[in-house]
């Protein structure tokens, strides 16, 4: 192959550089020319792609966020919008795309491979940690990281208050996020999305801890489970305890990579470049258990990944 590109697209995360850094030093380690597409599919319509360089992804390893820039393009939802797309890559000779991002961006690019026949990689790219046939997506574990950080100086507070502090924490539809962080900040109570969970019980739960002298409570709320301010009210009423919430927003997405986020972003954005430019198509790189995984792009985004049973046992157990 003579030219690929690679895009960020869908919600930013800790690590996207690192990744986009190593498809493009791979490439061109390779001999092989790499255009950067900019802001996602709403540039690959707007024609905003330019060739890359190796010093085009200086400085940026340690840096969140993407230098390519993210959006979301609801034009690419349409046939013509993702044919206007591939146009604007096939005239400047580019014969495959790796894409990073979560699973409406790679479920676009399954899309645009079944429609046009171009080669597509994807990367998972996301905080939430949702694709489906692996255990790790770019950026979580800085995401996670950054919560723990958040419980930890909620814990001083409100155990000097001797508070109720709940923490809503992203993930969308996945209670990943909170599920690590509920387990490794060391919360009393864990409320995802994928578990049924009942307020009443909770309460009386959190009222016997504090007759037995606890000072304190913290609860994460995964975004997917309900809002955190809702429960809150819910929880001070039922248990005329004092209550906090805190909803840490998008403070989760930014910040510094960690080591693991860079290195496994640096491993899988090799992986990816080498796969486009032998010709492989219609795969998503990721981490399983700690090796390498290619998972079938159409099975990556026609499957929804459950939450680890374990992880869920583990929270109830240690709380
Ligand atoms: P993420 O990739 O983080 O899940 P989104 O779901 O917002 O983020 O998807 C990012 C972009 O991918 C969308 O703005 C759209 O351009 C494209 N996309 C998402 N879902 C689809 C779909 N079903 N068909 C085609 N394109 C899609």
């Amino acid at each position: 192959k003579k030219a690929i590109a690679v895009m960020t697209s869908g919600g930013d995360s800790p690590g996207m550089n690192a990744a986009a850094r190593a498809v493009v030093r791979t490439a061109l380690y390779e001999g092989v020319k790499v255009y950067g597409i900019n802001n996602g599919y709403q540039g690959m319509l707007d024609d905003d792609i330019e060739e890359l360089t190796s010093r085009s992804v200086s400085d940026l390893i340690q840096r969140g966020g993407t230098f390519l820039g993210t959006a979301r393009c609801p034009e690419f939802k349409t046939p013509e919008g993702r044919r206007k797309g591939y146009e604007n890559l096939v005239k400047r000779g580019i014969e495959g795309l790796v894409i990073i991002g979560g699973d409406g961006s790679l479920t676009g690019g399954s899309l645009l491979s079944k429609e046009t026949g171009l080669p597509i990689v994807g990367l998972p790219g996301t905080i939430d940690n949702d694709v489906w046939g692996m255990d790790y997506t770019i950026g979580c574990d800085t995401a996670a990281n950054t919560i723990v950080d958040a419980i930890n100086k909620l814990r001083d507070t409100a155990s000097a208050h001797r508070r109720i502090m709940l923490v809503e924490v992203m993930g969308r539809n996945s209670g990943w996020l909170a599920m690590m962080s509920g387990i490794a900040g060391g919360a009393e109570f864990v409320l995802v999305p994928e578990v049924k969970f009942n307020i009443d019980t909770m309460c009386e739960e959190i009222k016997e801890m504090y007759d037995a002298g606890k000072r304190y409570s913290i609860i994460v709320v995964a975004e997917g489970a309900g809002s955190a301010i809702e429960i809150g009210k819910a929880v001070e009423e039922k248990t005329g305890i004092d209550t906090r919430v805190s909803v840490l927003g998008h403070i989760q997405r930014g910040g510094s990579p960690t080591v693991e986020d860079r290195m496994k972003a640096s491993m899988l954005g090799e992986k990816a470049a080498l796969a486009i430019i032998s010709g492989a198509s219609d795969v998503v790189f990721g981490f399983n258990e700690g090796k390498v995984v290619a998972v079938n792009l159409f099975e990556a985004v026609n499957n929804t990944k459950t939450l680890n049973p374990e992880l869920v046992r583990l929270a109830r157990v240690l709380a």
